[in-house]
């Protein structure tokens, strides 16, 4: 990711809700050269497109048979896939106490009719362009500035989920964690800038280990990193670890004053439960894991240590 992200040239996908065709048509007039255009001509429709094609913006008319519009977007607000979506009312209601529904439902913007294709453009653009700034903001503050892959608190969270759903789907959850040997005497070797891209290294060769895309890395704190590997038996996740060390080891990152081996390594530690029938937290399997990872230190380094809990 970078700083630019936010400000992006996509065109934006914009979800155009009315139903009048005519209204339709010139809001399509006034946007399809510079964005993606949908429609809906009800609101059930448009509850329907919003979930099928996840826009970045609605545009609403308030009047409606059937759903008005202020319902519609209760509704979009109160479902996790589509309260995010930016809803602008556009509607010939204009006296001041529509414009405070519009505002109490969760609009972010009103526009009043006649139509007026410049003001449409305009808010358009300045309602996307806020939308991409907080999408940029919440992944920045979810992901590790040095190494580029998730933080502690993204991990804190992510933990919890797939721990309870661990527990839903009564499956196995496996911890790696896994922790950069010497790394305090490669930074004395080496330098701190030389110790940041040995971390980059260490992340990006870690990720690379991961096959499915529900299994998840973070960074857990200084030289330490840590995945979350859903539905996956002690075996597997230690095929896994292995296969971290060895892609660390293909690096072959010089490491002079290491007293384990010329090159960086790591060492690992691999905690896996049942959650129906290990004990406690989330906390506690980490626990195991990060005991692992000690007996792993404490046996030599550069190894993975496995442990499942009583089953
Ligand atoms: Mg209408």
């Amino acid at each position: 990711m970078t700083s630019g992200d936010w400000n992006t040239t996509s065109p934006g996908r914009i979800l155009i809700v009315d139903d009048a065709p005519e209204n339709i048509q010139i809001l399509h007039q006034t946007l399809k050269d510079e964005h993606e255009v949908f429609f809906a001509t009800s609101g059930a429709q448009a509850l329907q497109l919003a979930n099928q094609l996840e826009p970045d913006l609605i545009l609403l008319d308030v009047i409606m048979p059937g759903m008005n519009g202020y319902q519609v977007c209760k509704e979009l607000k109160q479902a996790s896939l589509t309260k995010e979506i930016p809803v602008i009312f556009i509607t010939a209601l204009n006296e001041e106490h529509d414009e405070t529904a519009a505002f109490a439902v969760g609009g972010v913007d009103y526009i009043a009719k006649p139509i007026r294709p410049a003001v449409v453009k305009a808010r358009v653009k300045t309602h996307l362009m806020l939308k991409r700034q907080r999408e940029f903001l919440s992944r920045l503050s979810l992901v590790d500035g040095l190494t580029g892959v998730c933080n502690r608190r993204h991990f804190d969270e992510r933990m919890r989920l797939e721990w309870r759903r661990a527990h839903r789907n009564n499956s196995t959850l496996a911890i790696i964690m896994a922790d950069v040997d010497h790394f305090k005497r490669f930074n004395d070797t080496y330098g701190h800038q030389a110790g940041d891209d040995c971390l980059k290294t260490v992340a990006e060769s870690l990720q690379a280990a991961l096959q499915r895309p529900a299994d998840f890395l973070a960074r857990y704190g200084g030289e330490e990193f840590v995945c979350i590997l859903p539905e996956t038996t002690p075996q597997g996740a230690q095929v896994i670890a292995e296969r971290m060390c060895s892609l660390i080891a293909e690096k072959n990152l010089p490491h002079s004053t290491s007293p384990t081996a010329s090159h960086v390594t790591v060492s690992v530690g691999v905690a896996c439960c049942l959650p129906d029938s290990c004990p406690g937290s989330p906390e506690e399997l980490l626990m195991l894991a990060d005991e692992c990872l000690y007996r792993a230190k404490r046996e030599g380094r550069n190894r993975v240590i496995t442990i499942q809990t009583p089953a």
